[in-house]
């Protein structure tokens, strides 16, 4: 999809938050851990060479990615920071992770046994830096069973092709008041380190943002720091932050078209809305194929310090709200974001939508240009 920049919607991502949220996470680390910033998924939708230079800056040690093809597009802006690559790479592409000096996890024995495999066929001099994945209870990647472990173990030891620079795990419960799930999974881990004990293991790294949070970071020398450096709430409205964290999106447009319709006219396709009375509807260039989805009906945009519903169904590239008075068309209109006193925060708009925080902000798509405030400040 072509970035459309000739059109007045768009994300504008403020830097310096990133930077501070950073920094407020750095603080309250041990001088052992160290900060990756998970800037997959084009960074959170926040654009992901921007934001991963913006975390170099704030202090971070490396970058998370979830396939080699972001690892890639980072070494090519001439990113320089360690990358790992967090979900499988097939194993065909292992001279090219070795040759940018990507590291990538190792979700399966199978797979450690592939690329050893395939390594030893190839006449590739640098070893490919491996992060093994355990399985603890999400159920997604990763070994589970301690003979599996031992096995993997034993591959390493062996293995001149590949090192083990990395052991970890993900918690699916970290943002819960309930900590039973997340207690049975440190237990897990704990076991599974125990087969390890005797390596030297560079990272061992538990932590998402939650866990770091609100875990004190549990069991890690590296921490996997995504949602909570874009200043977000990585449990929602459920738990309280321990410390402030500043968003850095907001998406933005204005008003392109602007009319009064009579009572009892119709808004949008299937005519779902009748003017009450009077009404001043305002049209926006923002629509469903940016990321605003149809459930946004009813949400209320902020102009001009004061809210103004969506009203009948967001289309495509466009949508309409109602208006207290006839305003001009150019208006600026904060979807998400502060403007005047008001703002709407994308907590707010994921509990109005029924998802979380960041399924919104992943979901704004790349017709929508990413512009960045405050890339040179240094503080
Ligand atoms: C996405 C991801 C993270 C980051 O999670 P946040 O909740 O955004 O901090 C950390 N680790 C893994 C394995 C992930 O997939």
């Amino acid at each position: 999809m072509i970035e459309s920049t000739h059109r007045p919607s768009q994300v504008v991502v403020d830097l310096s938050a990133i930077e501070y949220n950073i920094k407020q996470e750095l603080a309250r680390l041990n001088d052992e851990q160290v900060l990756f910033a998970v800037v997959k998924a084009n960074a959170y939708g926040h654009g992901a060479i921007e934001v991963a230079k913006a975390c170099e800056k704030a202090g971070a040690t490396g970058f998370c990615v979830s396939n080699l093809d972001e690892a890639l597009e980072l070494r090519s802006a001439g990113l320089t920071l360690p990358i790992l690559v967090l979900s499988y790479v097939s194993t065909n592409y292992l001279d090219l992770a070795i040759s940018q000096t990507i590291s990538l996890t190792a979700p399966s024995l199978d797979w450690l046994k592939e690329a050893e495999d395939y390594l030893t066929q190839t006449t590739l001099t640098n070893p490919l830096s491996v992060h093994l994945k355990i399985d603890t209870g999400m159920g997604r990647i990763g070994l589970r069973d301690d003979d599996e472990m031992v096995q993997a173990k034993e591959l390493f030891v062996l293995s001149n092709h590949m090192t083990l620079d990395g052991i970890f795990t993900h918690f699916s419960c970290a943002d819960t008041k309930d900590t039973s799930y997340f207690e049975l999974q440190q237990q897990r881990f704990t076991r599974a380190m125990d087969i390890f004990s005797d390596l030297e293991i560079p990272y061992i790294h538990t932590s998402n943002s939650a866990t770091a949070l609100w875990h004190d970071a549990w069991n890690s020398n590296m921490i996997r720091f995504g949602d909570a450096l874009y200043g977000l709430n990585p449990s929602g409205k459920t738990l309280k932050l321990p410390y402030e964290l500043k968003p850095a999106l907001s998406l933005t447009t204005e008003l392109i078209h602007v009319k009064q319709v009579s009572a009892g006219e119709k808004i949008g396709y299937g005519a779902t809305y009748t003017a009450e009375k009077e009404e001043w509807i305002g049209t926006l260039p923002i629509g469903y194929a940016d990321g605003l989805i149809r459930k946004f009906q009813g949400y209320h945009v902020i102009i001009d310090g004061e809210y103004a519903e969506i009203v009948g169904r967001v289309c495509m590239d466009q949508c309409m709200i109602r208006l207290s008075k006839r305003y001009a068309v150019g208006t600026p209109v904060t979807i998400f974001g502060k403007n005047g006193e008001l703002e709407n925060t994308l907590d707010d708009a994921a509990e109005f939508i029924d998802t979380i925080n960041y399924e919104i902000i992943c979901g704004l798509t790349d017709r929508l240009p990413r512009y960045y405030l405050n890339e040179r400040i240094n503080n």
